[in-house]
C-alpha cells in the first residue's frame, strides 16, 4: 500500500518502529522531560518564543480548532474574520456559528485568490481575530500570510492560524509573521498517526485573552492544560504513544535540519507538478502549499481513477469533496515518498485518465 494522500501520509519507517514499543506508564519524571523536550524542539521549529505556551490535547485536529476560538474568545467581546476557502474555513465559521461568536465570512469562489480587497473592506469594523487555515488542504490553497498579517496589525486583531497541513511543509514563521495561536495536528505535515493535535499560542493571546477568559469546559480548558504543563504533564490521560511519535519526529527532523526537510518537500512537489500537466489535466493557478497538489481533470472521471488506484494498484490518492468531486484529484507530496513515486503517481494518473 502506498499512500498520496495528506493526512494520514506515508509513515517512516522510524515512527512505524516507535509506533510498535510498549506503552510506559506516564505520570513520571521521565515522561514529563519527553513532553517538555517534544515541546522545546516544536517552539523552536515554529520559529516561536520559549515563552509561548502549547496545549496538548488528544482529540483530531478539528477539536484544536474549536478550543482556540473558545479559549481566545467570547460572544460578547468579540467579532471574528473567516476566510472560507474551502471545507477547512468552513469548519471555522461553524465554530463561531455554534458558539454564537459574532463573526464576518470571507466566502472564496471556486479558483479564486484571497486577495487585499477581501481583506481591506473589513478595515476599522470592529474585527477583534481572524481565523485562516493557511493552507486550505481542500483546494491546497496557500494565502499569502503577510497579507494577511498586516491586516491583523493594522486592526489590533488576534491572528489564528490553522496550520496543519502547512507546517513542515512550507515555510512558517510564527512569530515573525504575528500569528498568536497555531494550530497543528499530528496525522498532516508531522507524518505522525492520528490521535493529538496540538495548539501553540504567544504570550500575548495567553495574557490579553485566554486567562482572562471563561469558557466553561471541563476537557477543553487550557488553563488546566497550560498549567499541567509547566511540570511537563497533561491534565487527562494523553496519547502516550503519539508523544513518543512526535519527540522522536521533531528529534529527527532536527537532525535532518528544517531547511533540508522542506527543500525536499519542494522538490517532490515540483516533480510531481512538471510530470502530471498533460493533454485534459491542469493545475490550479491560485498559489498551492507543497503539502498536496490539486489535478484538475476536463473529463468527470476522478472517482474512476481515484477508486482503480486503490482497487487495482493499491495507491491512494485525496478525492475532492464538493463541486469539484468529478474532476480534482488531490495528490500529497508529504511523508515517506520519493521522486520515483512522484514520477510513478502522475504516470499511473495520466495513463488512467487516458484510458476513460
Ligand atoms: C485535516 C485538517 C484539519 C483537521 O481535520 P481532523 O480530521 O479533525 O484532524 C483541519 N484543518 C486543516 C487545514 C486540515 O487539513
Amino acid at each position: 500500500m502506498k499512500l498520496f494522500t495528506v493526512g494520514p501520509v506515508q509513515m517512516y519507517e522510524h515512527t512505524l518502529k516507535e509506533r510498535s514499543k510498549p506503552i510506559p506508564y506516564f505520570r513520571t519524571d521521565e515522561f514529563s522531560k519527553v513532553m517538555l523536550e517534544t515541546d522545546e524542539m516544536l517552539k523552536e521549529l515554529l520559529h516561536t518564543k520559549k515563552d509561548s505556551k502549547s496545549i496538548y490535547l488528544t482529540a483530531s485536529g478539528s477539536a484544536a480548532m474549536e478550543a482556540v476560538v473558545c479559549n481566545c474568545f467570547n460572544k460578547k467581546e468579540d467579532k471574528l474574520l473567516v476566510v472560507v476557502g474551502g471545507t477547512f474555513g468552513k469548519r471555522f465559521l461553524d465554530i463561531c456559528e455554534i458558539h454564537e461568536i459574532p463573526n464576518e465570512a470571507i466566502i472564496l469562489k471556486n479558483n479564486e485568490v484571497l486577495s487585499e480587497e477581501h481583506l481591506l473592506k473589513y478595515n476599522d469594523s470592529g474585527i477583534t481575530g481572524v481565523l485562516v487555515n493557511l493552507d486550505e488542504t481542500s483546494t491546497g490553497q496557500l494565502y499569502d500570510i503577510d497579507m494577511i498579517s498586516s491586516f491583523c496589525k493594522k486592526n489590533n486583531a488576534y491572528l489564528i492560524v490553522d496550520a496543519i497541513s502547512t507546517f513542515l511543509c512550507d515555510e512558517y514563521y510564527m512569530d515573525k509573521w504575528g500569528i498568536d495561536a497555531t494550530v497543528l495536528s499530528t496525522q498532516k505535515g508531522l507524518c505522525l498517526s492520528p490521535g493529538m493535535a496540538i495548539v501553540t499560542m504567544n504570550k500575548k493571546i495567553v495574557e490579553e485573552k485566554v486567562n482572562k477568559n471563561n469558557f466553561p469546559s471541563l476537557y477543553f480548558n487550557f488553563k488546566d492544560y497550560m498549567s499541567n504543563m509547566e511540570r511537563g504533564q497533561t491534565p487527562f490521560t494523553p496519547a502516550v504513544g503519539l508523544v513518543f511519535e512526535i519527540y522522536d519526529m521533531l528529534k529527527t527532523i532536527k537532525k535532518e535540519g528544517l531547511s533540508n526537510r522542506l527543500k525536499k518537500i519542494d522538490n517532490l512537489a515540483k516533480v510531481y507538478r512538471e510530470n502530471i500537466v498533460a493533454d485534459g489535466i491542469s493545475l490550479p493557478e491560485y498559489p498551492l502549499s507543497n503539502a498536496v497538489t490539486p489535478t484538475v481533470l476536463e473529463k468527470p472521471v476522478a472517482m474512476d481513477i481515484f477508486n482503480e488506484l486503490k482497487n487495482d494498484h493499491d495507491m491512494f490518492v485525496n478525492p475532492t469533496g464538493g463541486v469539484n468531486a468529478d474532476h480534482v484529484l488531490r495528490v500529497a507530496h508529504v511523508g515517506d515518498l520519493n521522486e520515483e513515486d512522484m514520477i510513478e503517481i502522475s504516470s499511473k494518473i495520466k495513463e488512467l485518465y487516458k484510458k476513460y
